[in-house]
């Protein structure tokens, strides 16, 4: 087995990276392990207008772009593959990529951040690839001139419809509730474009059509009252669930899939050595600032642990009782 890298990080988006630059300008060996499409969510969002420091709006891609760029300049390595798993029962702890690569590591930092939720309904299966889609970025040109649905209220719903406005005919978001939950500034912007149309209390009940997709099924939820709504395709916006099913067993999960961290602790898992950073255990704030803070601390507890400071937060009550 080849040397034991200080911080292997798993996950490249706003946390990993974060993490990453912290880490070497600690001055440890790290290796950033980035799935095989690195950079987490910003890949999917276009302008990023809340991320400090871009008074003009930055495309999240090329956010990602420059915080790899910076990691790998200070001197953190990358490679891009999927871990299946990592063993957790001794140190070095030993990680297994989805192509049989293996590393070792002293300490491991968990930044998978999460992966998109589906409806779970049957026929949404069917249509995946034919219809139904989770990123408008990726396949809303594939909707040029048409008419989509938009599913879930929060911003990436109201996103996903801000985009979609700009190529498709119309566009109608389904909401389970008469209120959104997305920000204010991204709930005026869509309520202000023409083509976006609204159905509130209203749920999928179906997808419909031959091999592609070609309408939904829509049941209002206050009233019963059912509908089809004939569409060309479907973006699902309803939120997103941590990606940790590689972790099940080997260190704990909260009843949701979360890494649970240690009481009185930001990032430290129930192993020693193994920390915790943004969406993968944040399932409230979820954003690419809070991400990237998280990742810092996360970094800064790994480069204690590798001082010697086997409980990171034992060594922050003490400098809390000093003050
Ligand atoms: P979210 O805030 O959790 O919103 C999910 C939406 O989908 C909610 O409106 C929810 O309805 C609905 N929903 C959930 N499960 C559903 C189901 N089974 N059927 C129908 N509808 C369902 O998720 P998100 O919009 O992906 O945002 C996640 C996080 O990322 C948030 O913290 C958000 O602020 C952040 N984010 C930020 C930006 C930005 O521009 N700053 C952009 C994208 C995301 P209810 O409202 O009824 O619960």
């Amino acid at each position: 087995m080849a040397k034991a890298y200080e911080i292997v990080i798993i996950g490249a988006g706003p946390a990993g990276l974060t993490a990453a630059i912290y880490g070497v300008r600690a001055n440890r060996s790290v290796l950033v392990i980035g799935g095989k499409n690195p950079g987490g969510q910003l890949m999917l969002t276009t302008d990023v207008e809340d991320f400090p420091g871009f008074p003009e709006p930055i495309q999240g891609p090329e956010l990602v772009k420059r915080m790899t760029a910076q990691a790998k300049k200070l001197g953190a390595e990358f490679f891009n593959d999927n871990v299946v798993s990592v063993n957790t029962n001794k140190q070095p702890f030993q990680i297994t990529t989805e192509t049989k690569k293996r590393f070792s590591a002293k300490t491991v930092i968990i930044a998978v951040g999460s992966a998109y939720k589906w409806l779970n309904i049957p026929s949404e299966y069917k249509f995946k690839g034919h219809g139904i889609s989770t990123c408008a970025v990726c396949d809303g040109a594939f909707f040029k001139n048409k008419d989509v649905v938009v599913v879930g209220g929060g911003d990436t719903a109201m996103r996903e419809a801000l985009f979609l406005s700009n190529l498709c005919k119309t566009v109608t978001v389904i909401h389970r509730r008469d209120i959104l939950r997305a920000q204010a500034v991204l709930q005026e912007r869509a309520k202000a474009r023409k083509n976006i149309k609204w159905l509130w209390n209203s749920e999928v009940s179906e997808f419909l059509g031959d091999k592609n997709l070609e309408s939904v099924k829509i049941k209002n939820n206050k009233t019963g009252k059912e509908g089809v709504l004939k569409i060309a395709g479907a973006f699902i916006a309803i939120g997103h669930e941590p990606a940790t099913q590689f972790l099940k067993g080997k260190i704990a999960l909260d009843a949701k899939g979360y890494v649970a961290v240690k009481k009185d602790s930001w990032t430290e898992t129930s192993v020693p050595g193994i920390f915790v950073a943004g969406d993968v255990r944040d399932f409230r704030y979820q954003q690419a600032v809070t991400a990237a803070g998280f990742g810092c601390m996360a970094a800064m507890d790994a480069d204690a642990y590798l001082h010697g400071f086997r409980e990171v937060s034992e060594k922050s009550k003490q400098k809390y009782n000093k003050k």
